[in-house]
């Protein structure tokens, strides 16, 4: 089955295939954080679903090549630099500092490059691209110094957002208090300089300024990818105006298909409300942690709803969450306690069943991954794993189960985390710890007392309890969850 996904610019779920023609890498470009505090949990359900999509291309074979930027440079960055009365780069950098830590906390996987949009390099690059724009007709700079797109020689204009340039002005959809534009939709390319931007600013052909944020993203996606992506992802919000003016901008200057599947996050709902400080439901991945819960907790909760469904984020939730974590945690414990018992009667190798057929009562159902080839169906995906904890928590309360059917689950669930990556500390235990803990078992099926307290002395020392269990042997960090 092909990996399909949904294109925010058809409206129709579209085969995938990447423009590599070996078919193998994959440009991806992502719309990073705005570093002037810290990312909610909104943004993080955006780059949970994209560390979803990633993981899931990968496990099918495919090489990634992401691009995350860090926009450090627009009107939210300054004004907060301004009120806490310190230098862009200082007050950036903190923020910037914290949200890698944040990616760590929710096992996000890192892209190739984070671009930063004060770089000198993507500064030149931007230049570039507006003075191209510029020449080709497609820009032109205002009584107020700034440079704007002219959307009207522009014809795909509001394709990806799906409506009509005329009907702008009614809309509301962009301000109307600019009044050196020609056209109300026209969007800043170069923002010339004044005194709310105080020491920040660069010099340009038009004169001191800073870079628009849509022309950011254009210019560090085609100086790290080329000029033709095969995924660009953000959330809803960006569709208007961000992504239809990155369109706009790069295809103004290359003249190609920037790019080829667009996709999109729905909105995270709070309690069934619009998050916003104004409302005091407003989080942060730090609020959630205070509350104590675990990073692999929120990343287990902010992904486990299809990513074009709005998603209701609850404290009931939360705990959900927990309890689906400790499940699987459970179900674990028995697999590897299985898995390890030399004495059991083996299953006959014919009766060992490869693990995405095992709950295939009929021939239409799919296994773990082909639910997520088809547009990251996580809901499906989640359902095929909890029916078969299910059903092999059954065999194995039935004795039906052997070593060797235990490990071959545990390997199956292998390939399944290494896309959710949602694994308690157990499934992670060092390979020091791991032998020690094995050497242990099998000590105690020898009944050799003396060597098995030995080697729990041995895991103490190293910081790891052993307990024994009517499931088998549980190693847990000392002191820790
Ligand atoms: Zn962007």
């Amino acid at each position: 089955m092909p990996i399909r996904l949904f294109n925010t610019y058809s409206r129709a779920l579209e085969e995938f295939r990447p423009l590599d023609p070996a078919g193998r890498v994959v440009k991806m470009y992502t719309c990073g954080p705005t570093v002037y505090s810290h990312a909610h949990i909104g943004n993080f359900r955006a780059y949970l679903f994209e560390d979803l999509l990633q993981r899931h291309l990968e496990s099918r074979g495919f090489q990634v090549r992401r691009v995350m930027n860090i926009t450090d440079v627009d009107d939210k960055t300054i004004r907060g630099s301004r009120e806490a009365s310190v230098p862009l780069a200082e007050f950036t950098s903190g923020f910037k500092k914290a949200f890698f830590d944040d990616l760590d906390t929710l096992r996000i996987k890192r892209a190739d490059s984070f671009p930063e949009a004060t770089d000198p390099r993507e500064i030149a690059k931007m230049i570039e691209m507006i003075g191209t724009l510029i020449e080709r007709g497609l820009a032109y700079q205002a009584e107020d110094k700034s440079v704007y797109f002219r959307i009207n020689k522009f014809p795909d204009y509001g394709k990806l957002a799906h409506f009509n340039v005329e009907e702008l002005r009614s809309t509301g959809r962009v301000k109307s208090d600019e009044y050196d534009k020609e056209h109300i939709g026209d969007f800043a390319l170069w923002k010339a300089w004044d005194e709310a931007d105080g020491a920040v600013k660069w010099e340009s052909p038009w004169g001191d300024g800073r870079p628009g944020w849509h022309i950011e993203c254009s210019a560090m996606a085609t100086q790290l990818l080329g000029d033709e992506l095969d995924i660009h992802c953000g959330g809803v919000d960006n569709i208007f105006p961000h992504h239809e003016a990155e369109i706009a901008q790069t295809e103004g200057c290359t003249g190609k298909k920037f790019v080829r599947y667009w996709m999109h996050c729905a909105h995270l709902m709070v309690e069934g409300q619009k998050m916003a400080k104004s409302l005091g439901n407003f989080y942060t991945l730090r609020d959630v942690i205070a509350k104590g819960y675990s990073g692999r907790e929120v990343r287990y909760a902010l992904m486990r709803v299809h990513y074009r469904a709005p998603l209701n984020f609850t404290w009931e939730g939360m705990e959900e969450a927990r309890q689906a974590l400790g499940r699987i945690d459970d179900w674990l414990e028995r697999l590897r306690a299985h898995a390890s018992e030399t004495k059991t009667t083996e299953a006959p190798s014919s009766k060992l069943q490869a693990p995405e057929k095992l709950q295939a009562p009929n021939e239409e159902s799919r296994g773990f991954h082909e639910e997520l080839d088809d547009d990251l169906n996580i809901s499906g995906a989640l359902g095929v794993l909890f029916e078969t904890i299910r059903e092999t928590n059954r065999r194995m309360d039935a004795a039906e189960m052997g070593a060797e059917e235990a490990k071959a689950w545990l390997e199956w669930w292998k390939s399944v985390d290494g896309v959710l990556r949602i694994s308690g500390e157990q499934a992670e235990l060092p390979a020091e710890i791991l032998q020690l803990a094995e050497a242990r078992v099998q000590a105690r099926l020898a009944k050799d007392w003396r060597k098995s307290d030995e080697l729990r002395d041995e895991l103490a020392a190293r910081g790891w309890e052993a307990r024994d269990t009517k499931d088998g042997q549980k190693i847990t960090r000392r002191g820790g969850t």
